[in-house]
């Protein structure tokens, strides 16, 4: 590697946990980390939870402090852009002026918010949900609303319904496909959802998108669905998705498709270029394919493992098991798997309970399981996929067959105590 330091582009979870797990791995060069947000790198799942609820401070969100970035020698750019890479140079092109030259670029550089194009979203009361400034700006209306409009039943959405609940708001949700968090959940775990969210007062509307946003002197008064309901609202909040920022590696000549095309390295086209978290396109097993995949698990595992193939240690490619939580009201949705191609969803408990698990299936293959106040199921659902080790789907409904006892046989025990 060239004295240029190893550049981390994007202060995200991927990206500030890919420079601390490179010094901690023992890499002893320079290890810059450029971000645009101006705030040291922060969580972002408490924003749309325990932070717009107002159950956490700003200072509880950050993910390391500062002078943990000092000490292990991690220099930060805050608020600071990256407008071009040039590859034949090796260097990036920063918004504020001048080059800086790289050993090996990380792109972290994350996912924003896919933008709804309806008239009226300028109003003063319509709002995205993804960066602090903008759950800060939330937040503050919070204590103002007396209505809101919810655009997109997907994570963001149902989590900050519930987050507003708690502050006492009227919420209706307006979702565009025929049920909420189709793009990860069975059926079955919508309908638990949608119910729950009835239960606390909140309709699910299917089906429906908006047609646009009126207001009264710049400030949002309601929305217009395609169907002409008008929905009052002193707030709205759209959260229909994400895109990945993949524009300066495609800008760049590297391979993109949806995101920043890795191998099992995690390496872009490019072989002085890897790519991590949301903005990255990887070859899962899991997937059968590439995926792209937005959570905290796939951000910190993908950073860990670039991390330490730059500081020389041995790594194997990576397939490590995708997982994701929600909290909503008081349930707590743990995901493990990837079974948004499922055929077969069977039930490990009842709903009734509001302790249950969907465990998923194609073609009798185990693709893995949505937990409900469960976290036994999922905990061993996750060292099920990592094993490799498969159930059937009579075994994943007989509440007395033993998932974890399954995930861990006495043999494979053995083994591993004896090395
Ligand atoms: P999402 O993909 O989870 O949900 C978007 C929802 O909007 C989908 O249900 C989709 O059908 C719907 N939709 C799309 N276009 C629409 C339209 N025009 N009108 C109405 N509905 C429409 O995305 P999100 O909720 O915006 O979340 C954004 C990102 O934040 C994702 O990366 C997500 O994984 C992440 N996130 C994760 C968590 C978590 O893991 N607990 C929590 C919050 C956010």
């Amino acid at each position: 590697m060239s004295d240029a330091p190893v550049i981390v582009a994007g202060g995200g979870q991927a990206g500030a946990q890919a420079a601390v797990s490179l010094r901690q791995a023992g890499f002893e060069g320079r290890i810059v980390l450029v971000g645009d947000e101006p705030s040291l790198p922060y969580q972002r799942p408490p924003l749309s939870k325990d932070y717009l609820a107002g159950k956490l401070e700003e200072s509880g969100l950050l993910l390391r402090a500062e002078k943990v970035y000092a000490d292990q020698r991690v220099e930060l750019m805050l608020g600071e852009q990256i407008t071009a890479i040039d590859t034949a140079r090796r260097s990036i092109s920063l918004a504020s002026g001048g080059e800086l030259a790289y050993s090996h670029l990380v792109l972290a550089t994350g996912a924003r918010n896919r933008p709804l194009p309806a008239p009226g979203a300028e109003l003063d009361g319509v709002f995205y949900l993804r960066t602090l400034a903008e759950a800060r700006s939330l937040r503050e209306r919070l204590g103002q609303t007396r209505r809101a409009v919810v655009v997109g039943g997907g994570f963001i959405g149902l989590e900050f319904a519930a987050a507003a609940r708690a502050h006492g708001i009227a919420v209706s949700v307006v979702e565009a496909a025929a049920r909420p968090m189709s793009r990860v959940l069975s059926v079955q775990m919508s309908s638990y959802l949608a119910a729950r969210h009835d239960t606390n007062g909140v309709p699910i509307i299917l089906n429906r998108s908006v047609q646009r946003f009126v207001g009264e002197n710049g400030r949002l008064t309601g929305v217009v669905l395609d169907d002409g309901t008008v929905l009052e609202a002193d707030l709205a909040v759209v959260g229909i998705g994400v895109l990945p920022n993949a524009e300066l590696a495609e800008a760049a000549g590297l391979a993109v498709k949806n995101g920043v095309v890795v191998d099992e390295n995690l390496l872009t086209s490019d072989p002085f270029i890897s790519a991590i978290g949301d903005c990255a396109s990887f070859p899962s097993s899991f997937a059968g394919g590439l995926i792209r995949l937005e959570s905290v698990q796939n951000a910190t595992d993908q950073a860990r493992c670039v991390a330490a193939r730059l500081a020389g240690k041995p790594t194997p490619p990576y397939n490590n098991v995708p997982w994701f939580w929600s909290e909503q009201y008081d349930v707590r949705l743990q995901m493990a798997g990837i079974t948004s191609s499922h055929d077969q969803a069977v039930l490990r408990g009842s709903p009734d309970d509001n302790a249950f698990s969907v465990f998923c299936f194609r073609d009798g293959a185990f693709l893995g399981a949505e937990s409900v106040n469960r976290t036994p199921d999922h905990l061993a659902v996750r060292k099920l996929l990592a094993a490799g080790i498969a159930i059937t789907p009579e075994q994943a409904a007989d509440l007395s067959f033993d998932l974890k006892l399954a995930a861990a046989p006495p043999a494979a025990a053995a083994v591993s105590a004896a090395k």
